[in-house]
């Protein structure tokens, strides 16, 4: 430190302020203590000061008061607003914008933070930035077409970073002529290049903007700035921007957004599967051909499939429904949507297609618009399964630069450059993670993380913090304030991916376990419940049949007394596997307890629902059981079936009624359905 600064230290608890005090002397700073507001009336017509820590409430007047009265006299002078209290953005965005409070920070605090927070006033001891810059060409492969738009975009960014540098070499030249706003725009450009270029691969160029910036906060303010040291930092800066450091790869397709969707198509007519290619090509779907269904399970094994329009009579009659329980079948292709060409044909071909998986049929041959629509159902039929990141970050740039980090076909990111706006955006957008800049105008990552975790409904959200700052108090606050990771600036792709994918992973499996029945695989019965209460509200809204079909193995009892527990276990897993994969995507599948199985199916009523139903029932008849012992055996269902409207318009009216029937359906001798 050139010169000791001066902080009034406003708190009315006589420990902490000795506590604290004694910290921030023993660094260095000067300090004028104040109990009250009276106190600190007094210094302060006694004395200039640098900055001033205020408690939030103090005896007689609350702190947010007393900053009101001092900006009247002193305008700029940075404050630290230190309160156990505040708990909402609001109150936050009062503190700062109308009282210009330059940091919150949240009570109680260790010496060490404030120390931080202090420091970052006057930016005097910013840890440096982290070692070992490495071109992110090294790291990435560069092979997909995502990769490719990836590449297009750090060029674009690297194409407009040398104008960037001649604005700032400009700015610097009219600060240096004693332009105080000049300089307060050199400042922020620096600093935004230091966060950001490294996000782009331009790690060299980070680096040497964070010395910039070191060089351009050494001096306070622009009287005091040693020009010397901006002038061999600016050098350096302009000397790594220059250099083309991202190779553009010209033999690589033009860029591609990751939002269209991709489309596999499976026939044996040349021709249409030709068509389907032109079609996709007009309206941004990417369609991937297959001949048989062995091809397509190839292809949809090797790479994300947003959806497969199948020929229903592939290679035969029917043949199409053996594809689809083929690729149904594939580990991850469980709930694949699917649609049907072909003619639309009577019931019989309707309830195959449904009990099949098919979402709908397209008339073979298709027209244009019937294509798109079937391709535009179909990705948002998948896309839900998208994981979803939110970013916060008040730099557009950096939030350009993360959501092309991180977005691919399995994650959508979405960006909030005003953090003030945060809970509309998390309430609207309803994330897997979020990922929190510290360093912002209002507030900072620590105080929406804290928040966060003392809202019900995101305390368990994963939360990652960005920081340009490495040292061991600021990872130890993120995790204070509640955050699960952190990332150090210059982001590094790799890394970001990496941890990102990882908290994303984990969280969807803990999802899982929660909703899912792990012997079965299907919907336990809270999530099953909360699925059919969207469906009947669909179905309100549309005007469509719903029905609900509750089905019971026969006599499993007896099951597990001749052929052994396990062997029941093991029925009760193709049971769920068998529903898991047969059915439409917005078909809702549970296990209601026990042997007992539920199945919501939209648009169909009681009759079409037990002709869907009846080919379970075959499937469950065709399927052989291995006892433990050794032996074979068979097993028959019952099936109760209900409809709504006709029996009811609450889902407990519709249980009731399917509870009803399935009963009916074991005295009547079982191994039936009943509606
Ligand atoms: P019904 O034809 O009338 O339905 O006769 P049932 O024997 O199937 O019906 P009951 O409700 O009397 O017996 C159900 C049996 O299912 C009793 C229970 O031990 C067994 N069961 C429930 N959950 C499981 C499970 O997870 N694994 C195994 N192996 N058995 C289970
Ligand atoms: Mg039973
Ligand atoms: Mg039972």
């Amino acid at each position: 430190m050139n010169e000791a600064k001066t902080l009034l230290f406003l708190e009315d608890d006589k420990d902490l302020q000795t506590l604290v005090g004694a910290f921030l002397r023993e660094k260095g700073y000067r300090v004028e203590a104040a109990r009250t507001a009276a106190e600190a009336r007094t210094l302060l017509s006694k004395m200039p000061v640098d900055a001033a820590i205020v408690d939030g409430l103090l005896p007689g007047v609350t702190g947010a008061d007393f900053i009101r009265e001092l900006r009247k006299t002193l305008p700029d002078l940075p404050v630290l607003f230190a309160s156990a209290f505040w708990k909402d953005l609001k109150s936050h965005e009062m503190l700062t914008r109308q009282l210009k409070v330059a940091r919150i920070i949240h009570k109680p605090y260790r010496p060490e933070e404030l120390f931080l927070w202090v420091n970052q006033l006057f930016a005097k001891k910013l840890p440096p930035p982290p070692t070992g810059p490495r071109a992110l060409a090294d790291v990435d492969p560069l092979r997909d077409e995502l990769a490719a738009s990836l590449v297009a975009l750090n060029a674009e960014y690297g194409a407009r970073l040398k104008d960037k540098v001649e604005g700032l070499q400009t700015l610097l030249g009219e600060a240096r002529e004693g332009n105080r706003e000049s300089l307060e725009q050199a400042s922020i450009i620096t600093h935004k290049l230091h966060g950001t270029a490294g996000s782009y691969g331009f790690s060299e160029v980070s680096l040497a903007a964070g010395r910039l910036e070191d060089a351009l906060r050494a001096g306070g303010d622009g009287a005091r700035l040693d020009w010397g040291m901006v002038d061999v930092a600016f050098r350096e800066l302009a000397a790594t921007a220059s250099v083309p450091v991202m190779p553009v790869h010209k033999e690589l397709p033009p860029a591609v957004l990751p939002t269209e969707g991709v489309l596999l198509v499976v026939d044996e007519d040349a021709e249409l599967l030709a068509e389907a290619e032109r079609l996709g090509r007009s309206h941004v779907v990417r369609v991937l051909c297959a001949r048989t269904a062995d091809e397509a399970l190839a292809l949809a094994r090797k790479q994300w499939v947003d959806g497969v329009v199948i020929h229903m009579h592939l290679g035969g009659e029917m043949g199409g429904v053996q594809a689809a329980h083929l690729l149904r079948s594939a580990e991850g292709l469980g709930s694949l949507p699917l649609v049907f060409t072909g003619a639309k044909g009577g019931l019989e071909e309707r309830v195959v297609a449904a009990h099949a998986g098919a979402s709908m049929f397209l008339p073979r041959p298709f027209t244009g618009p019937d294509f798109v629509a079937a391709a535009e159902r179909l990705v948002a039929a998948r896309r839900p399964e998208r994981a979803r990141v939110l970013v916060v970050d008040d730099d557009p740039e950096a939030i350009s630069a993360l959501v092309h980090a991180l977005a691919s076909e399995q994650v959508e990111v979405v960006g909030l450059g005003d953090a003030h706006r945060l809970m509309e955006s998390l309430a609207e957008h309803r994330p897997d993670l979020l990922l929190l800049d510290v360093q912002m105008p209002g507030p900072s990552g620590f105080d929406l993380c804290r928040i966060l975790r003392s809202t019900p409904t995101w305390q368990d959200l994963p939360v990652l913090l960005i920081t340009a700052h490495l040292g061991l108090e600021f990872r130890l606050a993120a995790f204070q304030a509640g955050a699960d990771d952190y990332i150090s600036k210059p982001v590094l792709r790799e890394e970001l991916r990496a941890r990102v994918q990882a908290r994303l992973e984990r969280a969807r499996l803990s999802k899982e376990r929660v909703e899912r029945d792990a012997l079965t695989g299907l919907l336990t019965r809270k999530p099953f419940i909360e699925g059919m209460r969207a469906r009947l509200s669909e179905a309100r809204r549309q005007h469509r049949s719903l029905a609900l079909c509750f089905l019971d193995v026969d006599h499993f009892k007896q099951v597990n007394d001749r052929y052994g527990h396990l062997a029941g276990d093991r029925v009760l897993a193709r049971l769920g596997r068998l529903l898991g994969s047969r059915f439409r995507r917005e078909d809702v599948r549970g296990r209601w307890g026990g042997e007992e199985l539920v199945v919501g199916l939209l648009g169909e009523t009681a009759a079409s629902a037990k002709a869907i139903l009846s080919r379970t029932m075959a499937e469950v008849a065709q399927m052989t059981f291995d006892g433990d012992g050794g032996e074979s055996f068979h097993v028959t269902l019952s099936v109760g079936i209900a409809e709504a409207p006709v029996d009811g318009g609450s889902l407990e009216d519709l249980l009731r009624a399917a509870d009803v029937r399935l009963h009916r359906a074991k005295s009547n001798g079982r191994n039936r359905i009943e509606v």
